[in-house]
């Protein structure tokens, strides 16, 4: 049984390089020093979704050749995650012009109803404009094909999710924003096969994990494979990666995790 994800992007909200900036990681010749904005394509047995749609989504999909798409799952309405929901609409047709399931906390759709008015459920005439999406607001675990979805709230800012996925008796959890983990969340995600988890930089920052952070939310949930994600430019793969104990690794565009 096939269960993986692969990271579409790394990078935080400006992305790196940043525009405008001449830092060794925003000019490095290191391929995983280009990050795009987070979210990953998860595949799991015959089914496939993404979680989140950040801006460069399109260019990953072309690079990483996705072209099977069934559900959309997003962890919360900030730009870096959802500002390709637009091009769902690609998925619509090669799924034979159906709506797609986009599964988020009713705090996301809320936002998503109001950043993108035009989405409609309802097909249309003048071909696929605008990409045809049922909202399905998740506060509990939900089936998603062959796979168990889990809402994991978070602390970030807006109401944030990650997600624990299970599948074929295999775990792995998703909080790409955070900057604490809550009681609740963490017991749900203990001893998850891989855990990936925000880690912006090595410096504190109010919204978003570093390093110290990052590291003992991995120890707590006592996960057996820990994944780093969501990089600002500080972040330099070749050095910031001699920091991190054994079983923890920095996560870089394309980089498919079997679970
Ligand atoms: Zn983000
Ligand atoms: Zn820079
Ligand atoms: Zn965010």
């Amino acid at each position: 049984m096939s269960f993986s994800i692969q990271f579409l992007g790394t990078g935080t909200s400006v992305g790196v390089p940043q525009i405008g900036c001449d830092c060794a990681t925003c000019t490095s010749a290191d391929p995983r020093d280009r990050r795009r904005r987070t979210g990953v394509y998860v595949r799991a047995g015959g089914t496939a979704f993404l979680i989140d749609t950040p801006p460069e989504l399109r260019e990953a999909c072309l690079d990483y050749k996705i072209r099977k798409v069934d559900a959309v799952v997003l962890t919360h309405a900030h730009m870096d995650h959802i500002a390709a929901f637009d091009d769902v609409r690609r998925f619509n047709t090669l799924n034979g012009k159906k709506p797609m399931n986009c599964y988020a906390a009713p705090e996301t759709i809320a936002s998503m109803r109001q950043i993108f008015p035009y989405i409609s459920d309802k097909a249309n005439t003048q071909g696929l404009f605008r990409p045809m999406i049922f909202f399905k607001p998740v506060t509990r675990a939900f089936r998603l094909g062959e796979v168990k979805v889990t809402p994991l709230p978070v602390v970030h800012g807006p109401r944030t999710n990650g997600y624990l996925l299970e599948h074929a008796g295999k775990r792995l959890a998703y909080l790409p924003d955070c900057i604490e983990i809550p009681p609740k969340t963490l017991a749900r995600i203990k001893g998850a096969d891989v855990m990936v988890v925000d880690c912006l930089r090595a410096r504190e920052h109010p919204t978003h994990m570093n390093l110290e952070r990052s590291l003992a939310a991995l120890a707590a949930a006592g996960a057996k494979r820990g994944y780093l994600v969501h990089f600002s430019h500080d972040v330099k793969h070749a050095e910031f990666s001699k920091r991190l104990p054994r079983g923890v690794r920095l996560s870089y565009d394309g980089l498919v995790v079997r679970v």
